[in-house]
Order: C-alpha cells, then structure tokens, then sequence
C-alpha cells in the first residue's frame, strides 16, 4: 500500500533522499528534517497502513514501530532518556497523514509539551 502522493511513502521508494538510522521488514528509522531536539528521529511503516493511529487498524504494525524505537534510543545519544511521540489530527500537530512516531532525545524535554 503505497501513496504516490504521500511524502513519507515517497522517501521509503527512496524518490525522495533521507537520512537513514536502522529499520526492520516493517519499519524505518529515519532523522527529521527539521529536528526539535538534539536527537530527532521518525519511525515508520514502510507500507500506508494508516494516516495516524487514529485509523491503524492493524495495531501489531506499532509494536514494530515502538521495537525499532527502542533499538535506535539504545544508542549513546540517548542514555539521558527519550521520548516517543505520535501526533494525531490538527490540534495534535501533525503535519504529514503517514503514521509515524517522533523519537526524541539529546536533551531535558519540559512536561507538559506546549
Ligand atoms: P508531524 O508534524 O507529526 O506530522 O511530523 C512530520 C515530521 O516530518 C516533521 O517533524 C517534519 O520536520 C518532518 N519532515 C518533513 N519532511 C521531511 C523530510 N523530507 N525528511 C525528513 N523529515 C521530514
Ligand atoms: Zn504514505
């Protein structure tokens, strides 16, 4: 399942170049553009299961996402701590309609988030 006109589906057909970390048979890892921490990474199905977590219908898709996230935060960068993060709709802040999750880490997040 893919979207041709769908950012994140156009970087995992490698039309559109990114910076790769790691990935698995269902995910990649992957460094935000536009990072908001030290440390920012985007985890993703590789196939358009869902345009967020709102409407996944396969919910094992997201325990390979949160896996790969895991493997990634066990690097150096990110032995002070990290967050995941998965934005949802407008008021959530999202901006692309590809289920994906926001590895964070490098520095000290305030709670709540703004
Ligand atoms: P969201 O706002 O939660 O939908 O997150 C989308 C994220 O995609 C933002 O943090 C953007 O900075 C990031 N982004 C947009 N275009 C690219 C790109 N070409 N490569 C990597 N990250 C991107
Ligand atoms: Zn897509």
């Amino acid at each position: 399942m893919t979207q041709a006109d769908c950012l994140f589906c156009r970087i995992v057909a490698g039309e559109i170049p990114s910076n790769q970390v790691a990935e698995t048979e269902i995910s990649l890892a992957f460094r935000d553009i536009n990072p908001v921490a030290p440390q920012h990474v985007l985890v993703i199905p590789k196939r358009h299961v869902a345009d967020s977590l709102a409407d996944l219908d396969d919910p094992w898709v997201l325990a390979d996402l949160v896996q790969l996230a895991r493997e990634v935060a066990k690097g150096d960068e990110f032995a002070g701590g990290w967050r995941l993060v998965t934005n949802i709709g407008a008021d959530g802040g999202q901006t692309v309609p590809h289920l994906h999750l926001h590895l964070l880490g490098g520095r000290k997040m305030k709670w709540p988030p703004g």
